[in-house]
């Protein structure tokens, strides 16, 4: 009987194993993850401002697993050995395989920036997301006995998606953050700190003006064209161009980092051909050099052929390729030839809190209270294409009138 060992039960693990678990075959399936659960890591910035109980991004990965087909171990994966066939795990012995799925996911990156891993706030999983909400909560109660108004600010270093988002999830939550602290909404400043001088570069004006103006409206402060060289203890250090290499500061008691994200550092650490923790993969998902590896989600680069860079990383992609490699997987177990992965993208959506959203989906620009209701929706697919119909109906959004 053929092993299919499978690292990681993100969009894309999971994806590949439910999908493969419903093929015929002489094979099984063992998956590896670190924790006994699977998030969705587009909703962390939820559990980050405490929109949200983990519960609801989150269910137990062995509730969508065939038993007869898999074995679920939870465990670090700590280096895959290619040559062996051999992956080490930190707490079990290590394991084999005939096939490997290396759908280990994305850390925070921070391109070495001086203080950011002490000094900021990373949210990057459940318990980070949780931990932002906790500290959040503290700086509130704290401000109640110092007066300091640093407490009170909510600072966001970088304003991609994932910064955007959160900011929006911020102010969701302000009157909820005023009334701990005994002060005004109002008083609850949320500031994105960005190094560019044009957010959301995959948009075009009318969009980013669109995104500008409701981030205005919603009283989140954006500094444009900031790069921030430097984390203290409660403090941003930043250049601007005006101001060259006199750096500036600002001071807040809550500091997120999302200035972008790289692949697991197993990549690394195992040999992989990687940069920033992501291999660049043949068309058919596999590791060009070893036929029995297939590397997808945020440990891989995939080319978009039109641009000749890869795509970005994204849930979207990381699902496709799952659902993919399941294919290519029952293939090869089959002694069949392998297909090439193709892209389809459904557009990009970003939720500004729970009733306001924007972005492109199906070819369609989207704003306002109909892009959420497409947001809700993108989720809800998520949750059905992963999980299943138990899943949806337990932790799908079904909120979708204001
Ligand atoms: P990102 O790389 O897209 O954005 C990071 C931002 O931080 C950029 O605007 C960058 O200019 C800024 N930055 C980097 N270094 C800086 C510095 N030193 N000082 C100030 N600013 C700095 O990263 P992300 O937002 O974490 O997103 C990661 C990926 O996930 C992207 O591909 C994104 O599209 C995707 N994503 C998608 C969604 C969605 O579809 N709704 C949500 C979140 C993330």
């Amino acid at each position: 009987m053929k092993e299919v060992l499978v690292l990681g039960a993100g969009y894309a693990g999971l994806k590949a194993v439910r999908k493969l678990q419903k093929e015929a075959g002489d094979f099984h399936i063992t998956l590896v993850d670190r924790n006994s659960y699977h998030y969705e890591a587009t909703e962390l910035h939820e559990v980050a401002s405490g929109s949200q109980p983990k519960e609801k991004i989150s269910y137990p990965i062995r509730e969508v697993l065939d038993d007869k087909k898999v074995t679920f171990i939870e465990d670090e994966v700590t280096k895959v050995d290619v040559e062996t066939k051999t992956v080490t795990l930190k707490h079990h012995d290590a394991l084999h395989y005939d096939y490997l799925v290396v759908a280990l996911g994305f850390c925070s990156e921070t391109f070495g920036i001086k203080g950011a891993k002490e000094n900021a706030l990373q949210m990057v999983d459940i318990d980070t997301a949780e931990a932002i909400h906790h500290h959040i909560l503290d700086q509130m109660k704290r401000y109640r006995e110092t007066k300091d108004k640093d407490l009170l600010r909510l600072l966001i270093c970088g304003a991609g998606f994932t910064g955007i988002e959160l900011a929006g999830a911020f102010v969701d939550e302000r009157k909820r953050y005023a009334e701990i602290a005994g002060v005004s909404p109002s008083e609850i400043e949320i500031v994105c700190v960005e190094a560019a001088s044009r957010i959301l570069p995959m948009f075009d004006d009318e969009m980013m003006n669109y995104a500008l103006d409701l981030l205005k409206k919603l009283d989140i402060n954006l500094m444009l064209g900031c790069m921030i060289k430097e984390i203290a203890e409660g403090k941003v250090l930043y250049a601007t161009e005006a101001t060259g290499e006199e750096l500036q500061s600002i001071s807040a008691g809550t500091i997120v980092w999302t200035t972008g994200v790289s692949g697991s550092p197993v990549m690394g650490a195992s040999g992989f051909k990687e940069r920033r923790g992501r291999v660049i993969i043949a068309s058919d998902l596999r590791d060009p050099d070893h036929d029995d590896v297939y590397i997808v989600g945020d440990v891989s680069a995939f080319m978009d052929p039109e641009t000749n860079r890869p795509y970005p990383t994204t849930a979207q992609i990381a699902t496709q390729m799952g659902a993919h490699v399941a294919k290519n997987l029952a293939h090869q177990l089959k002694g069949e030839k392998t297909e090439d992965f193709v892209y389809h993208s459904q557009g990009t959506v970003a939720s500004v809190g729970n009733t306001h959203a924007f972005g492109e989906a199906m070819g369609n620009k989207v704003k306002g209270y109909p892009a959420s209701f497409v947001k809700k929706m993108i989720m809800n697919k998520s949750l059905l294409d992963i999980g299943g119909l138990k899943e949806l109906l337990s932790h799908g959004r079904f909120d979708l009138y204001h």
